[in-house]
């Protein structure tokens, strides 16, 4: 469906004045069309175990998650377990890596995550916010990602560079657009967003920020969401 009117319902700047309620109740609407929209939003980064997804989820920072794909065959197929991982020659993980940038330091913290993960757990990923965020490179985006991703539990919201872009544009948050803090984003998504949802709306803004809403030029004119976006045809190119 597309806008041909260009005339945002509401300023940005007013957003920021929106009542709690109200916000919810956008929210909610804004679910339901993305429900629509994106009725198989998962994530993109393949995976067939905990330990792949998070080793992949570890990998996709400061990188994209085609290369991430395209890297962790070889390395599953040579590392197919948290044993095999945290016996590796980190050498030859960074030579696999490579291509995904900071190898060095994704190579320790993948190494260190399984090590910590035989020593602590008998090999077995955990399945708490509170043991994942002790892991070596692993911090609550990732966290979130293993628990609701695989393990179907919606105990936060994966705050990443498009939904915190996003989340800005649509006024999920309350802070400013200029806000990086993604903790502090995903702790006003947890309040705007139903629980249940919180998995699904991650990876659906996802999903629409990088086919609809992309950072430099949101093509509003064919958004479903513009009725419910206060950022609607007012993107200045900042
Ligand atoms: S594309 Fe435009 S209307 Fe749609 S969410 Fe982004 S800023 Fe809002």
């Amino acid at each position: 469906m597309t806008k041909s009117k260009p005339k945002p319902q509401t300023q940005p700047s007013a957003a920021g004045k929106e009542p709690f309620e109200s916000k919810k109740e956008r929210a909610r609407k804004i679910i339901a069309l993305l429900h629509k929209m994106y009725p198989d939003a998962t994530c993109a980064l393949h995976h067939d175990s905990a330990l792949q997804l998070l080793v992949a989820t570890i990998l996709s920072a400061q990188s994209t998650d085609e290369t991430v794909n395209k890297v962790t065959p070889a390395l599953f197929a040579k590392y197919p377990t948290a044993e095999s991982l945290a016996a590796a020659d980190p050498a030859d993980v960074e030579k696999i890596i490579y291509p995904t940038g900071f190898f060095r330091q994704k190579t320790k913290s993948i190494i260190g995550a399984a090590k910590a993960i035989c020593e602590r757990f008998g090999c077995d990923v955990p399945e708490t916010m509170d043991e994942l965020i002790e892991l070596p490179g692993v911090a609550r985006k990732t966290a979130n990602v293993l628990l609701g991703t695989w393990f179907q539990k919606n105990e936060g919201v994966v705050v990443d560079t498009h939904v915190g872009r996003l989340a800005h544009r649509l006024a999920l948050t309350w802070s400013s657009k200029n806000e990086k803090d993604a903790v502090k984003i995903e702790q006003d998504l947890m309040q705007v967003l139903p629980r249940k949802d919180w998995t699904f709306t991650a990876h659906a803004l996802i999903w629409h920020g990088r086919r609809v809403c992309t950072a430099r030029k949101p093509k509003c004119a064919e958004c479903r969401l513009n009725t419910l976006c206060p950022a609607a045809f007012t993107f200045d190119g900042k």
